[in-house]
């Protein structure tokens, strides 16, 4: 069976515009079932409740791909400053619109070029496209850990990522090891923030977590994000208050203290040049 290159996949990451990428072993992530389960619990169907529908399809990347052997996970960072507009603020990954297609095109030419290395290649891209569990994922590829603001967390980079990524019929002949632990530690700060209290620690039934590694959920009843975007899609304005948002919410982001290290754009030289 052909194999893809570890190295190659990275350069075609990077050369596509990704700032971080990371390559996984396919397999069943069994072990986010019992914390998915919760999660979904906790949100209840509220403004994302197309997650309820065959959760288990979410574990494997086997019934999105035949023969899955290597997953894919790229990121890419962008300008965290929140766009004030005269109706209110807009989540700052909208900056330049719908960041979906963008991520899509560089993860297809990505996928091009591997094909040019293995040809026959079976593979497919996703963005928010596919039921697939991306931060997890991302993880798995050693990109960081989910923070309590349930976002991606990057060691150097902070929570404000794009994610994508390509699940592939072919093995790889190196993998990144996955995330260990959480660095969040006894941080509640997104928790605390949060202007609408969606945020929860939940532990997960029969959990082997310290306390210390608890994640939060995200109420999705509540959240201003999930509210905003969701009656952008259904044309039904929130009763709840949204604090100044009209199209998402980044306060779980903004106070997040490992955001430190990306609050000079210029200076860090990521955010701009990749968009
Ligand atoms: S996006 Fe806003 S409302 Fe939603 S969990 Fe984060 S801080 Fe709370
Ligand atoms: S604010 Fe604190 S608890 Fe929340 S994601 Fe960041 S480090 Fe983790």
């Amino acid at each position: 069976m052909p194999v893809l290159s570890y190295h190659h996949i990275k350069e075609y990451a990077a050369e596509a515009g990704f700032s971080l990428s990371g390559v996984a072993r396919s397999r069943v992530l069994e072990e986010h079932g019992p914390r998915f389960a919760a999660s979904l619990a906790a949100s209840g169907e509220g403004a994302l409740g197309y997650l309820v529908r065959d959760p288990a399809r979410r574990l494997d990347p086997g019934r999105l791909v035949p023969g899955a052997l290597t997953v894919v996970m790229c990121a890419m960072a962008y300008d965290p400053r929140p766009v004030e507009t005269p109706d209110g603020l807009v989540s700052a990954h909208r900056r330049d619109g719908d960041y979906h297609p963008r991520i899509m095109a560089m993860l297809g030419a990505m996928l091009d070029r591997l094909r040019a290395d293995v040809p026959g290649l079976v593979g497919r891209a996703f963005c928010d496209t596919s039921p697939i569990l991306e931060k997890a994922w991302a993880v798995e590829a050693g990109l960081g850990w989910i923070g309590r603001n349930s976002l991606l967390v990057n060691l150097s980079l902070g929570s404000y990522l794009l994610l994508g990524g390509l699940v592939l019929a072919a093995p790889a002949d190196r993998y990144d090891e996955p995330y260990s632990g959480s660095g969040c530690g006894a941080c509640r700060r997104c928790v605390a923030a949060c202007p609408a209290g969606a945020l929860a620690v939940v532990t997960a039934p029969d959990t082997t977590e310290s306390p210390s590694e608890t994640p939060a959920t995200v109420d999705t009843r509540r959240c201003i994000s999930a509210l905003t975007i969701e009656s952008l899609r259904s044309g039904i304005s929130p009763a709840d208050p949204l604090h100044g948002w009209i199209y998402g919410c980044d306060v779980c982001q903004t106070v997040c203290p490992r955001q430190k290290k990306c609050d000079s754009p210029k200076k860090n030289g990521i955010f701009f040049e990749n968009q």
